[in-house]
Formats: C-alpha cells, structure tokens, sequence
C-alpha cells in the first residue's frame, strides 16, 4: 500500500530527526515507535505501512547528512535550528554541492596587519564548513607583496586564529609555492593567455578607460621574447608586467587585461631578496585554490568583480575549479573592520597600538575582555548572507555577556568619588559576596568606618532628606549636600532604617579606609560618520575596593551599576561593555 503523502511526510522527518541524531543512519525501530507515538490512530495498521517507511528509512539512509539536513528544514522548518540554538549555538546552513569526507576550504590571509573581527568572521565559516563536512581547513598565508608583509604579522594571525580555537589541517604560504606560480605564469605567456606589457602606468590606466589594447599585446612573439627576460632580472621594478589577455573592451572591467606579475624590489620577511617576480592576488588565488585541493572557497563580496577572471585563468590553465561562496563583509558603525583603514591610524600615530581597545582586532576585542565563545557564536548567527547590513555592536556584547555573566565577580567601581560621612555609624566588617547566585566565586570582607565614597553622577542626583540604600551595607538618611563651584563636594548623613524600599535608589559604595585610585578606559566609537572621533577613548577616573585593585590583568569582573570589565594592570581596567 503506497504511503499516503502526510504519513510519508511524518515517516521521512522521524527518519530524517533520528538519522540527524544518530551519525546520519537512522535505526528503523526507532522511527516505528516515534511514527506509532505520533500517530496511535495509525497502530492497527501498521504491519501494511511497515515495508513502505522501511523504505523510507533506506532512502533517508542514504543521503549525505548535508541532503538529510536540507530535506529536514524542508519538510520541518526550524526544527533543526531550534534544536541547534539550544544545544550549541547558531549553525551554518548546508554548503552546496558538499560530499562529507572532501570538502576542503581555506583562509588566506595577507600577513600585513592584525587580524580582525571580519578576518573572525571568514576563519570561523571556513572552519565550521570543514568540521561540518569532516573535510580539511586550510590557513595560507598570502604573502605576495614584499613591501607590505612583515614577520609579525604572520605571528599575530596564527595568534589569534589560536585564541579564536580556529585550528586549522593545514598551514602554508603562498610564497612556498612561488616557483609553481613562476611557472605557471610563464606557461600562461607561451600558450597566448597573457602578454608582458611594459608601458608606462599612465598608458595602461588610460587605455583600460578606453577599453582599447596596446603594442605588446597584439605579437604574440613580443610576448615569448619578452617572458624569459621578465623574469633573469632584465627589467627593472615597473618597466614590466604580466598581464591576462582579457578583453580590453569588457563592461567587467576587472577584464581588461589585468596584472598578473610585477616586479617588486624589496627583502620578503621568508625569502628575502631571492624572488623579485610577485603574483598578484588576482593570479595567485585561484592557482593556489586549484593547487591546494579547494573544494569551496569562500571570500567576501567585494571580489565580485573579480570572480570571472579567476575562473577564466583557471579555465585558460586547464586547472580545477573549486565552487566559489560569497558572503557579506562584516563592518559596524563607526568601526572599520579592515587593515587598509586600520593601518593608516596606527602608521600616523592616531592609535599607539593594534591592541587599543576601540579596534576591531582580536588582540583590541581580548583585551576588551570579549570571550572566543562569544565571537564565534555571533559569527555564526550572522550566517553568509550577501546582505550589507552592519550587525548592530550590541548583537556581540549581548553574546558576550551571556557567556561572562556567571563567572565575573559583582565588585564596587565609583567614578569622580564624593565622600560621605555617616552620622551614627559604629565601625563595623561586612562580607560581600562576590557573585549573587555563584557562592564558588567567594566573598570579600570589608571594614567599614563613619565615612565611605559614592560616585559623583549619584551625589548629583541626590537632596537633602533623601533615603538611599549602601547596596548589602545599610541604609542611610542624607542630611546636607555641601557644594563647592557648584559641584557636590562632600555629603553628610545618618545612619537611616534597614528596610530596602523598592523605590529607593541603591547604590555602590566604596569604603574611606579600603578606596584605591583607579581607572577604567571606555572604548567609544572610533569614527561618526567619515570623521575621526577626537573623543573615541573615554577615561572614567575614580576608585576601587582595594580587593579589586589587587586582582590580577585579564580578570573579567563586573563594576556594579557601571558594566562588565577586564583589568589591563596598572590600576586601570577597560569597559566590556555595559
Ligand atoms: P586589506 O584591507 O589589507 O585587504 P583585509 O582586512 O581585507 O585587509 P585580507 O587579508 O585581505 O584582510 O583578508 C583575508 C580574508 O578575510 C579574505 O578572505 C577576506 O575576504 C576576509 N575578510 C577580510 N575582512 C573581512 C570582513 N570585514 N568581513 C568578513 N571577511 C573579511
Ligand atoms: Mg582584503
């Protein structure tokens, strides 16, 4: 008897739910039980339906977990995702055309600066792809320009894809290769798919305008005279390069016969002064993919353009092809999420460093205190969408939040302090306990005298007769407000009653005897609009309890009522976020 199609719907989700949750196979006596818990009416009829979900289940069985997901999501939307939020966090969807056991992606990189938030992004995606498929993931550094790539660098990128946890199968440079690239290169002269050009800048810029040739590509034998000497140090730094014959008068004007080699002077941090023919990006990309096995490559939108010629060389070289993915650039406002616009801030001194805490490096976002946990999962819940949308700052912190929240210790930060003298008060110890509901994180005793410190916004808000709450101390009663130039200089008080109103305002407080100076810097913005944000690092000065000074850097705590920080050392922490 053929299924009916709602009984074969159900039949193929609890196959489909079961295979999921089971390596991909599903076991035919589980999918019986669940298909008769769901639909008992169906139990007298069973033996008949049986060898029809049998079948089912051996179709379900067959297909790669890739299919068994889509087909999932098909016939249940959001039941995968669902399940997946609540068990590990936000999922990639399926990578088309993707066979479990030989996806291979890569992250390549230019060893030119730190990396990145967006560098996150496009390392975790190509890592999550990997895993998914049990495929390979593959870090290549694309260091092709000796003028710009330095030691350093290559450092600092392996750093914080390790503390990210991004791990990849395989790391390699592009530069280890650069004899194949020679070769094919020159392979690609011969066989009439690109010319050595050696016009001036001026003439090739204004030609590509035009969309008209020049003399060296029209002779073939021009081209093969030209490429033995392009490459014995004949030609001196832009007097000649490589280009692929495209078509000069294509509306894709990534086409028109773009540089494929130049000549670069200059000491690669690997190979020194040895190789003075550099690729591209343009012809290292898609050489290197095809080399390395690339089954998906994925990069952001802004090559678009450039798709067409990185198949059309593959084409010409009669190499593979991998699939090619694209996805959104990450970018926030006012932050920008890329080195050409980071660099210039740090070469011109604007910013001392690649790790201040307004850029969107890893090094800024670790020493911020933001958790890899975190970025990853942000990451994901971002998907690879093409839209340009700037996800809002917000959508990190809250991840992050989420993650710090039960293990930062609840201590007391007062900005601009303003002391109160307490009327009534008997000297007394208290203990506070370092986290509301996690008696593991301890507790601190503190000696309290007649005065204490408060933060000059509350002493602001505050008037004579006012009750307030010491938050876990005491109640007190204010009693004059002196002011001095129209500020609030001091505060006198009285010990007022024990019960905590909701109404009351409840407030930190540090003790006189227990107070240490202390800082906390406030990452702001870094541009508003196109302008350079003159007030981007914000410096909140005022005290801690002394339990909090001695805290070791890299401590992640939560100032009450001021937000979530990591201690950077030399009393001074850097805001999280609120
Ligand atoms: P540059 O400004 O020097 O080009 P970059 O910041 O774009 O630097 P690359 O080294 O060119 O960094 O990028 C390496 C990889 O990271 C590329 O595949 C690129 O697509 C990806 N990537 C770079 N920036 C972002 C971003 N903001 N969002 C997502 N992916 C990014
Ligand atoms: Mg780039």
């Amino acid at each position: 008897m053929p299924l009916d199609s709602e009984i074969e719907r159900l039949a193929k989700t609890l196959a489909l739910k079961n295979a999921l949750e089971h390596g991909g196979k599903a076991a035919f006596d589980a999918v019986i039980s669940k298909f008769i818990g769901s639909r008992p009416d169906k139990r007298s009829e069973i033996k008949s339906l049986i060898p029809d979900i049998k079948a089912v289940v051996q179709a379900v069985n067959a297909m790669p977990a890739a299919e068994q997901k889509a087909l999932l999501e098909q016939l249940a939307p959001g039941e995968l995702e669902a399940k997946k939020h609540v068990e590990s966090g936000p999922r990639l969807p399926p990578l088309e055309g993707a066979v479990m056991g030989s996806v291979v992606t890569r992250f390549p990189p230019e060893p030119n600066g730190y990396p990145h938030i967006g560098h996150a992004k496009a390392a975790i995606i190509d890592e999550e792809y990997a895993r998914m498929y049990q495929g390979k993931l593959i870090l290549r550094f694309d260091d092709t320009n000796p003028l710009k790539e330095k030691l350093e660098y290559y450092d600092a990128i392996a750093e914080g894809l390790k503390w990210l946890g991004v791990k990849p199968d395989i790391v390699k440079n592009t530069s280890d290769d650069i004899s194949k690239i020679h070769e094919l290169g020159k392979k690609l002269v011969e066989t009439g798919g690109a010319y050595v050009c050696t016009c001036s800048q001026d003439k090739i810029h204004d030609l590509r305008g035009k969309g008209l040739p020049c003399e060296c590509r029209l002779d073939h034998s021009i081209a093969l005279d030209r490429i033995g000497r392009m490459f014995d140090g004949s030609y001196e730094q832009n007097q000649a390069i490589i280009r692929f014959k495209g078509d000069m008068a294509d509306q894709n004007t990534a086409m028109r016969d773009p540089t494929l080699f130049r000549i670069i002077e200059g000491e690669h941090p690997l190979l020194g002064n040895r190789v003075r023919v550099w690729p591209t990006y343009d012809f290292a990309a898609p050489v290197e993919d095809s080399l390395d096995g690339v089954t998906h490559a994925m990069r952001t939108k802004e090559y678009e353009l450039r798709n067409a010629l990185y198949f059309a060389i593959l084409d010409r070289l009669s190499m593979r092809k991998p699939a090619m993915i694209e996805f959104s650039r990450l970018e926030f406002e006012g932050i920008p999420v890329s080195k050409r616009k980071i660099r210039p801030l740090i070469d011109n001194g604007t910013i001392s460093s690649w790790d201040d805490p307004r850029l969107p490096t890893l090094s800024a976002f670790r020493r911020r205190g933001f958790v890899p946990e975190a970025i990853r999962k942000f990451v994901l819940s971002l998907g690879i969408t093409l839209a340009e949308t700037k996800p809002p700052f917000e959508s990190l912190e809250a991840y992050n939040r989420k993650v710090i929240d039960p293990t930062s210790m609840r201590l007391f930060f007062v900005r601009d302090p303003v002391e109160v003298r307490i009327e009534g008060a008997t000297p007394l110890e208290v203990t506070l306990k370092n986290h509301p509901t996690d008696a593991s994180l301890g507790s601190r005793k503190v000696r309290v005298s007649d005065r204490v410190y408060i933060a000059g916004e509350d002493a602001a808000n505050l008037k004579a007769g006012d009750e307030v709450r010491l938050i876990e101390l005491y109640n007190i009663r204010i009693k004059e407000i002196i002011t001095q130039g129209g500020k609030v200089a001091s505060i006198i008080a009285q010990v007022g009653g024990d019960e905590i109103r909701q109404s009351m305002p409840k407030i930190q407080w540090i003790a006189k005897n227990d107070i240490v100076d202390f800082k906390v810097m406030i990452p702001k913005e870094l541009y508003i609009g196109e302008e350079y944000n003159t007030n981007s690092l914000e410096i909140a000065k005022g005290g801690v309890e002394s339990f909090a000074a001695a805290l070791a850097p890299d401590t992640c705590v939560q100032f009450v009522r001021f937000g979530f920080c990591r201690i950077d050392g030399n009393n001074t922490a850097i805001l999280t976020h609120r």
